[in-house]
């Protein structure tokens, strides 16, 4: 499997032909220079070198870091989601090996998501040796508490984010605000005693840690 592809295309913006690289594979380890492109956004942007005008470039890609053990599908709909899972859940009864004839360590954690950010998010939850669905947990928390500061508009996004560091919240609303709220090390550890030993909940949804999954956690647990 070719970790790394060119592909061109058009410019949206003069019609000049646009050349990108797409890596379908990306080894947290091994590729620490793409790793970081992943967390500045830019590995998934072409820009154009005729006008400048960058493009967001889209494709699926497989993340994984066997040092913290945990693998990331990003792909972009129902029917990639379906391969993934089955793959994820045959991982489970058969020794795997990758591109490489490494044997997959089945006991990672294994996760999909739907779009580079997420990616982003994941990576740096994990990388900050925290739980993604105790995260998820807090961010509607804190979302919450953030709705309540608004008067003619909603929360549409929350992320993770750790800048040197600094664990936080980031939350976007509709038109277009945003807030960031710092992670309180009590708060998660509350949420985790809590939830913690929940975690197993919605088995069929186990490779989706998002805002659906908590939610469907918080209605089941009342
Ligand atoms: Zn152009």
């Amino acid at each position: 499997m070719a970790m790394r592809s060119k592909v061109n295309f058009k410019c949206p913006k003069c019609g000049a032909t646009v050349e990108a690289e797409q890596w379908t594979a990306v080894n947290g380890e091994k590729n620490p220079q793409q790793k970081l492109k992943i967390l500045e956004g830019s590995l998934f942007k072409a820009a154009c070198k005729n006008c400048g005008n960058e493009s967001k470039i889209g494709y699926p890609m497989l993340y994984n870091d066997t040092k913290q053990n945990y693998m990331i599908w990003l792909v972009y709909d129902d029917e990639e989601v379906k391969h993934v899972t089955d793959y994820f859940k045959k991982s489970k009864n058969d020794i795997i090996e990758d591109e490489n004839g490494e044997v997959v360590d089945t006991d990672c954690r294994q996760r999909i998501v739907m779009s580079p950010e997420s990616l982003r998010e994941k990576i740096m939850i994990f990388d900050s040796g925290l739980d993604d669905k105790m995260i998820e947990i807090l961010k509607l928390a804190y979302a919450k508490e953030a709705q309540r500061t608004l008067r003619d508009d909603t929360i549409a996004a929350a992320f993770f984010s750790n800048r040197d560091g600094e664990k936080q919240i980031e939350m976007y609303t509709e038109k277009g605000r945003a807030f960031v709220s710092r992670v309180s090390k009590n708060i998660y550890d509350e949420i985790e005693d809590k939830y913690g030993g929940k975690a197993s909940y919605a088995e069929d949804r186990v490779y989706i840690i998002d805002d659906v999954w908590a939610l469907n956690l918080l209605r089941s647990m009342r």
